[in-house]
């Protein structure tokens, strides 16, 4: 992305002295949004491979400053729409729009002030941390070679590599070369940070390093990502939009998204004359859905079941009593499960199916 050596050498010379270690200049205050605070606008944004349609009239708004978590299961749509995002393959139908910016006439002028990390980012094993990074800001920055280490320095210190700095990168992990991965797109302070998977390969430890380097870097740019790993998504993200078949089936808060559950799942473990029990629940109208799972027997009781109801309030006064109301049954645990974002999804992308 030569085109940004102008922009950033400027920016580099004006901002970076006085910075607190670890912390970077709000790049996305340099332009205003032409549309208000949105980043990311699509509208029935579609792209088909022959007779695949990899994306189905996607509408995406992706507000600035959010970390937007675009999650679907492996063939979802998702790489295929970041890749229509940076202009690398063109839509079939519909528009996008970066910064306003259309992605097909104006890419780029996108490219330059977007960070991105593939989903399996190759460097140079002999490379040094350092030495990659020099290698990627010289493409950005052409001012005095001491404001170009002293933003290498503050960016190795972001993602916690500092003391990695001259090591190889053959050698590092894989949780340390996505953390190299990251600071490679973001060291021209790019407005929109996208990283395709950026936790996918790594173990826990590496997964938590990577998203607690995201949530710092919320406060100074967009991020959209995409993944595929649900807890991932609950801890880190604001927005998500989940994409299943090239079709996006939600797109909201995920506080919202999470409160919008319309039932509530009781959970029990139980023996007795079961069969019975579960014909007679089967008859209440407040009751959705009832699951049932065989236990092994030294846990006390034969069953577990997950039962789904409509009506939270009048299920805690009356599931309970429903279910002893047979004096052949025993109720060994008795518990309410808050909703996540798995059921969520799961609900989402089966709803989608069923239609
Ligand atoms: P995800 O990133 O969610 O895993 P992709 O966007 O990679 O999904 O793929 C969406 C669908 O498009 C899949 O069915 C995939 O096989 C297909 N696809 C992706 N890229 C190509 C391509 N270059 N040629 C043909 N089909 C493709």
């Amino acid at each position: 992305m030569p085109q940004a050596s102008t922009r950033g050498s400027a920016l580099v010379g004006s901002t970076t002295s006085s910075l607190p270690s670890g912390s970077a200049p709000i790049g996305s205050t340099r332009s205003s949004l032409p549309n208000g605070n949105i980043v990311v606008e699509t509208i029935g944004l579609s792209k088909s491979y022959g007779q695949i349609q990899a994306v189905k009239s996607l509408d995406l708004r992706v507000k600035q400053h959010s970390i937007f978590a675009f999650l679907g299961p492996n063939g979802a749509g998702k790489s295929t729409t970041i890749k229509m995002l940076l202009g690398l393959t063109r839509p079939t139908g519909g528009s996008a729009k970066v910064f306003g910016l259309d992605v097909q006439e104006q890419s780029v002028d996108i490219r330059s002030r977007v960070g991105y990390l593939a989903q399996d980012p190759r460097f140079y094993g002999k490379m040094t941390a350092r030495q990659t990074l020099e290698f990627v800001a010289h493409f950005f920055y052409s001012g005095p070679k001491s404001v170009i280490d002293d933003r290498i320095d503050e960016t190795l210190e972001l993602v916690g590599l500092t003391d990695l700095a001259d090591r190889q990168v053959g050698s590092f992990s894989g949780g340390e070369r996505q953390r190299l991965g990251i600071a490679q797109a973001q060291i021209n302070y790019p407005d929109l940070l996208i990283l395709d998977e950026p936790a996918a390969s790594l173990d826990p430890m590496g997964r938590r390093d990577v998203l607690t380097i995201m949530e710092r870097l919320r406060k100074h740019t967009t991020i959209l990502y995409s993944t595929h790993i649900l807890s991932d998504v609950q801890r880190v993200s604001d927005t998500v939009a989940i994409m299943n078949k090239g079709e996006l089936v939600a797109q909201a808060p995920i506080d919202e998204l999470l409160a919008g559950t319309e039932s509530v799942t009781f959970t029990m473990t139980l023996r007795g004359d079961l069969d019975a029990v579960h014909s007679h629940i089967g008859t209440l109208p407040w009751i959705r859905t009832i699951s049932r799972e065989a236990v092994p027997a030294d846990a006390g009781a034969s069953e577990a079941w997950s039962v789904a109801v409509s009506d939270e309030p009048t299920a805690e006064r009356e599931l309970l009593r429903a279910v002893l109301s047979s004096d052949d049954v025993v109720v060994t645990n008795f518990g309410r499960r808050r909703h996540d974002l798995e059921d969520v999804f799961v609900r989402l992308v089966e709803r989608g199916e069923e239609q």
